[in-house]
């Protein structure tokens, strides 16, 4: 009797929150599943960098008291973010962004550690656009790329990586956590091996930051890439661990700022701001994967429990807790994303900057995916603004969008008395 009872008592529950007025707003309201594209900036960032766009305005190389004042802060903001990696302050250089950090280190070290018999650069089909087009554009200056070969599972096959690194290679860049199937890369060997060879090693920890350990006293890789604006911070501020005694060539000339690594005034609203959200991300970091884990094991049940031959890339290896790519075969991620929007539901198809295009994800592509199936990819990404009311009505509304695309009636209701 007693076992029957506990089921009942948590229906009842959960039914009275979804009669609630609350829940039915929460219901009708535009559901945004893209935190892996952008978040929004929270208002405790907004309110640590607003001194510096009025009074706090000083250029941080100025030898007056508004200098002063303006130095004082950079300072504090590299301490606090290299407290968030684990670093020392000098190691932590500003930057615009994730792109901009990624060209630094592969193009920074390509371009400083280039020497005959040493000029192979190593990376993977799965790394965003900004390392592999900085793995390209060493190409052009003369490096041979070489991208290693990945499981069918979107991870990084170690023999592979450990045949490719050897003492012919300036730089390796792997990715801690992939962007669009949210999988997490073996970085702790990946940089080991590496690092036994002599080769510089670097990793895109933009979608890692936040919600995994990221520790520069335990994990020996030379350069880490941080973007404020995946964790709520603005657009075009960002930052990249530059390991002690390692050089690197900026990619501009001029000032003698950020130690030369990145000449240019500096950003201090930025710098500042991006503190802010790195130490917010990590405080709130264990309930905050804990809360999406389960939003997203919701999510992922339920959609294949009303649609059992939809494929969830990358489901049987450890994942960041942010991140679904699903495909349903005989659907087309376009048409899906559009219907989608229709109802108010963002997402994308694999990365931002490829939506728009109807070229297949390079990332699934890569891991063996049939070009059908990478066609029909849609990548949810959760974060902040994911709550229960938008997981529930996303597992509603998602398998009647994939059956009208397949032309399929709407799931059978019960026939009304009497009909
Ligand atoms: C968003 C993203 C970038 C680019 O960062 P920006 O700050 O937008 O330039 C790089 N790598 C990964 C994995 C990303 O998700």
């Amino acid at each position: 009797m007693r076992a029957g009872r506990v089921p009942r008592l948590r229906r009842d529950t959960h039914a009275e929150k979804k009669s609630s007025l609350r829940y039915i707003l929460a219901m009708l309201e535009p559901i945004y599943l893209d935190h892996a594209a952008t978040t929004p900036v929270r208002p405790e960032v907004r309110e640590a960098m607003e001194p510096f766009f009025g009074p706090r305005f000083g250029n941080p190389s100025s030898m007056h008291r508004w200098g002063r004042e303006a130095r004082v802060a950079l300072d504090e903001a590299r301490e606090r973010v290299a407290a968030c990696l684990g670093a020392r302050t000098d190691e932590v250089c500003f930057t615009s962004g994730g792109t901009e950090s990624d060209n630094l280190a592969v193009l920074g070290a390509w371009r400083s550690r280039r020497v005959a018999g040493r000029n192979a650069v190593v990376s993977t089909p799965i790394e965003h656009k900004a390392v592999l087009g900085a793995v390209h554009q060493a190409g052009r200056e003369g490096a041979e790329e070489r991208l290693c070969a990945m499981t069918s599972d979107c991870v990084v096959d170690i023999d592979a990586f450990g045949q490719l690194v050897g003492e012919d290679v300036t730089i390796a860049s792997v990715m801690w956590v992939n962007n669009e199937v949210g999988t997490i890369q073996p970085i702790g060997e990946l940089a080991a091996t590496a690092n036994e060879r002599g080769v510089l090693f670097h990793t895109d920890a933009v979608q890692a930051f936040g919600k995994l350990t990221i520790d520069a006293a335990a994990v020996p890789f030379d350069f880490l890439t941080i973007s404020g604006h995946k964790i709520g911070a603005p657009k075009g501020c960002g930052a990249i661990f530059v390991r002690r005694g390692t050089v690197i060539e900026p990619l501009f000339h001029g000032g003698t700022q950020d130690r030369g690594r990145r000449p240019g005034t500096e950003n201090v609203a930025m710098a500042v701001g991006l503190a802010r959200a790195a130490e917010l991300a990590l405080a709130e970091r264990t309930e905050e994967c804990h809360r999406l884990t389960s939003l997203r094991e919701r999510l992922e049940r339920e959609i294949l429990e009303q649609v059992p031959e939809a494929v969830i890339h990358g489901r049987a290896v450890r994942r960041a807790p942010h991140i679904s790519s699903i495909s349903v075969p005989g659907t087309e991620s376009e048409s899906m994303l559009m219907a989608l929007d229709l109802q108010g539901i963002a997402c994308s198809a694999g990365s931002a900057c490829q939506s728009g295009s109807v070229t297949p994800s390079h990332v699934l592509t890569a891991c063996g995916v049939r070009p059908d199936i990478a066609n029909a990819a849609i990548r949810m990404s959760l974060g902040s603004l994911t709550t229960d009311a938008a997981i529930d009505r996303v597992a509603q509304v998602f398998p009647a969008l994939v059956r009208k695309a397949r032309g399929q009636p709407p799931a059978s209701r019960p026939e009304p008395v009497g009909a």
